[in-house]
């Protein structure tokens, strides 16, 4: 008799197979944050539930705010008592896995990041993707920041509307 799938093996099937990992996988990771603390101010998501030889986002973090610690496959570990969303940890993450969101009334922002050319340009209306690339929403780009530290990983904030806060990851390709 077949028998139902557990969250590890969900963690196969998307991340493997399908190349993202679910909402539902996220949350059950504990890293998707809830409306009342979107709502509260601006929220880092460490997207991370792969266990990989990376850290980038913890050396990045200049509040300790991130750790990885030993051994170097450890998940990520937020403690937002300490993250002042300075967004440093963006750009730092090779896995494209962090995002800053947050929710004022009826309207949502995400800090993304952002490797393709063109870039993106203040005021650009866009199309927003979840985590398997499919259109969610409209959106638009408040701002578009690529300093020389961001080692050409730009770093995009889009409004959309807020319904759609949990899934929206990214923004379609031009
Ligand atoms: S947003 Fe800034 S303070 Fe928060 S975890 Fe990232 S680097 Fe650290
Ligand atoms: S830098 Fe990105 S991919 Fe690497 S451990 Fe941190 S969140 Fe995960």
């Amino acid at each position: 008799m077949p028998m139902s799938p557990d969250a590890s093996n969900t963690t196969e099937t998307t991340l493997k197979t399908l190349g993202a990992p679910s909402l539902e996988e996220l949350r059950a990771a504990g890293v998707v944050p809830s409306r009342e603390e979107l709502t509260a101010g601006p929220c880092v998501c460490v997207e991370c539930i792969e266990e990989i030889p990376c850290n980038p986002c913890e050396t990045s973090c200049p509040h300790g705010a991130l750790t990885v610690g030993q051994p170097i496959t450890n998940l990520p570990v937020l403690d937002r008592s300490k993250c002042t969303a300075c967004g440093l940890c963006i750009p730092a993450c090779p896995g494209l896995a962090v995002v800053i969101k947050s929710l004022e009334g009826d309207r949502a922002k995400i800090r993304f990041p952002w490797e393709y050319l063109p870039y993106p340009a203040k005021g650009d209306e866009v199309e927003m993707v979840d985590r398997l690339g499919t259109p969610v929403c409209g959106g638009t780009v408040i701002s578009v920041l690529n300093p020389v530290r961001n080692n050409r990983t730009a770093v995009v904030t889009v409004e959309f509307p807020g319904e759609y806060v949990d899934d929206v990851i990214s923004m379609r390709r031009p």
